[in-house]
C-alpha cells in the first residue's frame, strides 16, 4: 500500500504549498481537497516527481518545457549578430508572416492609409518547426486492386459509409467504382494531394482535401506516444519520418541559425547536454544580460 501512502503525503504537501500562494493565483491552480486522514503533520516541502507526459505537441522539447529555450531566445535577440529581431525570431513555433492592406483613419473625411505588417519568426518553413518531415507509403493508404466503393482505403476512420469515406467516394473528382490502380495521374493527384476545396456532398457543405494532407493534419498533429493505439499502429505502418533536409532537424529557419553569440549558433547550444550548456553560459561575460 506504499503508493496510497505516497499519494496521500504528496497531495497534502502540494495542498500546503498551494495555500502559500495568493487567493488570486490559487484560482488558477488545481484545487485539492484535504486528504481524508485523522492527522498528518511534520511534512516538509516535498518535491513530487511523477511520470505524466508533458503534452501532445510534437514541437515541445526539453528546452521549451523547462523555459531554458525561452531564455536562450532572449539572449540571442539581445546579443546575436547579425541582429535578427525579438525573441520570436528564434522561436520554432512562430512562422514568418507578412501582410499588407488599407486602413481607414477617422469616420468623417476618412482617408485610407496603406499599412503593412511583418513578423519574423524562427520556424523552419519546410518542416514547420517539427524538425522532421513525413512521407507516406502509398501502398499502405489504398489497395490498388480495389475501387473506393469497394473500400480501397486502408486508413483507420475511413470505413465505407462513414463521412470520411463519403467525402472521397462522392466527390465526383474520379470514378469511385474504378480500381485505384487504374486512376490517371490527375485522378490520383486529386485523391492524394488536392488542395482544400469546398463542395456539397449529400446536400451538405464540406471541405474536400487530398488524403495525404488530411491524414497529416488529423493524425500527425500529436506526437507518437499520445496517439490512440490503432492510429499509432497505422502511422507506424504507413508513415516514415526523416530528418528535415532544410534545417537538419534543428526546427529553425536559416536566418535564425545564422545568428551567432560568442561564435555559437542557437541550434548548436540547443543540442548540448544541459550541463555543457550551463558551463558555456557561465563563461559568457555579458553584463547587459547578467540577470538571465
Ligand atoms: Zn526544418
Amino acid at each position: 500500500k506504499s503508493s496510497l501512502v505516497f499519494h496521500t503525503v504528496a497531495a497534502e504537501s502540494q495542498r500546503l504549498i498551494n495555500e502559500t500562494y495568493s487567493a488570486f493565483v490559487q484560482g488558477f491552480m488545481p484545487n485539492r481537497a484535504r486528504p481524508d486522514v485523522d492527522v498528518l503533520d511534520g511534512l516538509t516541502t516535498a518535491i513530487v516527481v511523477d511520470q505524466q507526459r508533458l503534452g501532445g505537441d510534437p514541437r515541445s522539447t526539453v528546452g521549451t518545457a523547462t523555459d531554458a529555450y525561452a531564455m536562450l531566445r532572449v539572449l540571442y535577440s539581445r546579443l546575436g549578430t547579425p541582429h535578427l529581431g525579438g525573441p520570436g525570431a528564434f522561436s520554432f513555433n512562430t512562422a514568418t508572416v507578412e501582410a499588407s492592406g488599407a486602413l481607414s483613419v477617422g469616420k468623417e473625411h476618412a482617408r485610407a492609409e496603406k499599412v503593412s505588417f511583418h513578423r519574423t519568426g524562427g520556424m523552419c518553413p519546410r518542416c514547420e518547426g517539427r524538425g522532421s518531415v513525413t512521407d507516406m507509403d502509398r501502398t499502405r493508404l489504398y489497395d490498388a486492386s480495389k475501387s473506393l466503393a469497394d473500400g480501397a482505403r486502408l486508413a483507420p476512420g475511413y470505413k465505407a459509409g462513414g463521412w470520411n469515406a463519403r467525402l472521397y467516394t462522392e466527390s465526383g473528382l474520379y470514378d469511385a467504382g474504378k480500381p485505384v490502380g487504374e486512376f490517371t495521374e490527375r485522378e490520383l493527384h486529386d485523391l492524394l494531394y488536392r488542395e482544400p476545396v469546398r463542395m456539397k456532398i449529400a446536400g451538405i457543405n464540406m471541405t474536400y482535401e487530398g488524403l495525404v494532407p488530411r491524414i497529416r493534419k488529423s493524425m500527425l498533429a500529436k506526437d507518437r506516444e499520445s496517439m490512440q493505439p490503432h492510429i499509432r499502429a497505422f502511422v507506424d505502418r504507413a508513415v516514415t519520418f526523416a530528418t528535415c533536409p532544410e534545417c537538419e532537424g534543428t526546427r529553425l529557419s536559416a536566418e535564425a541559425r545564422a545568428v551567432r553569440v560568442a561564435g555559437k549558433g542557437i541550434a548548436e547550444l540547443s543540442a548540448l547536454q544541459i550541463g555543457d550548456l550551463a558551463a558555456w553560459l557561465a563563461r559568457l561575460d555579458e553584463p547587459s544580460v547578467a540577470p538571465l
